[in-house]
């Protein structure tokens, strides 16, 4: 059983998603940290995240493990590094490949395949999960989203905001797994809403439907 949050940058989804997991006993799926171990090990390696058939087979390669919030990047902790400013411009970046794309998609339907989970990224109610049980599309004002990153990463607020505008234009503008919300999605928008309120919510539309 899959429950799909998706949205953009700062809309709240791996807070909301995190909560409703253990809230319904499920296992939570970030797909963005597989985006981002791609970013991080291309910066390591000097692969430039333009550059489509270096950055896939770079992919194809790496062992990724994701354990709920533990992000493992060939067997060592990434969880902190993924986070770096320059990892998140990196994984836009190269997140627009479809043949990047495709490898990581195989990995997520493997990974949701057996088991309950609430997977949260960009496709996971478009393409990675398009039969998902309940899809939730999650929004903020431009503002909101900004406001929450600068807190959660101490950058100034202006610099967000303007990384994060690039980031929803690539998201938004590329032709496979674009950022938008399933025909069958709930739109919730959380601007001035408690991360708390947008839980309880998820959590009553997935008793509703007979997901929990
Ligand atoms: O969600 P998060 O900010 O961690 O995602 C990092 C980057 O990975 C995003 O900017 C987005 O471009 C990409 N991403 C994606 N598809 C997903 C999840 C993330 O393209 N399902």
């Amino acid at each position: 059983m899959v429950i799909a949050i998706d949205g953009p940058a700062g809309a709240g989804k791996s807070t909301v998603a995190r909560e409703v997991a253990r809230v319904l006993g499920f296992t939570f799926m970030d797909s963005g940290a597989m985006y981002r171990c791609v970013a991080l090990a291309a910066l390591e390696r000097g692969v430039q995240p333009d550059e489509p058939a270096a950055v896939s087979e770079l992919a194809r390669g790496l062992d990724i493990e994701l354990e709920g919030p533990v992000v493992r990047l060939d067997g060592r902790d990434v969880g902190e590094a993924i986070r770096e400013p320059k990892v998140t411009a990196a994984a836009s970046r190269l997140s627009v490949h479809p043949e990047v794309r495709e490898a990581m998609v195989a990995r997520q339907r493997r990974m949701i395949e057996s088991g309950d989970y609430v997977a949260e990224g960009r496709d996971i109610g478009t393409v990675v999960s398009p039969d998902a049980a309940l899809k939730v599309f999650l929004t903020a004002s431009e503002e909101e989203r900004a406001r929450r990153r600068s807190q959660q990463t101490n950058e100034p607020f202006e610099q967000v905001l303007t990384a994060i505008r690039a980031r929803d234009e690539r998201d938004s503008t590329r032709r496979h797994g674009a950022l938008r919300a399933a025909e069958d999605a709930v739109e919730l928008d959380t601007t001035g809403v408690p991360a708390e309120e947008v839980v309880q919510r998820v959590v009553a539309l997935a008793t509703e439907r007979g997901v929990a």
